[in-house]
């Protein structure tokens, strides 16, 4: 696969059709703080961020200066022990960039 683009123009990793995607840890939820119901939701007895549209819903998607979008994760600092694990480059993440986008 061609070497990662810059993760503010991809994304992937953050969207997914699927409602279990990313899995929210009690130690996530409590570093979530006071966003963690606003952004995170039981489905049976596990937790994991919610999804709209296809993305987290912690994403934040701009529109860059030359036409295409800019991926950001509004609790970078906060963000669950998953996201801090994928790296950028590693296997995981090509497997992230391989499936399809999901629909809007
Ligand atoms: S870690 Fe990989 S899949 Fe995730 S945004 Fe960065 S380049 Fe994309
Ligand atoms: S918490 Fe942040 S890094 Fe993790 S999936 Fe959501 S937007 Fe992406």
């Amino acid at each position: 696969m061609n070497p990662p683009p810059e993760c503010l123009r991809c994304g992937a990793c953050c969207r997914s059709p699927a409602t279990a995607f990313v899995r929210v840890t009690g130690d996530d939820w409590s570093r979530l703080g006071v966003d963690a119901p606003r952004l995170a939701h039981f489905l049976g007895n596990r937790a994991f961020m919610r999804m709209k549209a296809g993305s987290c819903a912690a994403l934040e998607i701009r529109a860059a200066p030359d036409g295409g979008a800019e991926f950001f994760c509004t609790v970078y600092d906060r963000r669950p022990q998953v996201c801090r694990d994928l790296a950028r480059g590693s296997p995981a993440c090509e497997g992230e960039r391989a499936r399809p986008a999901p629909a809007e």
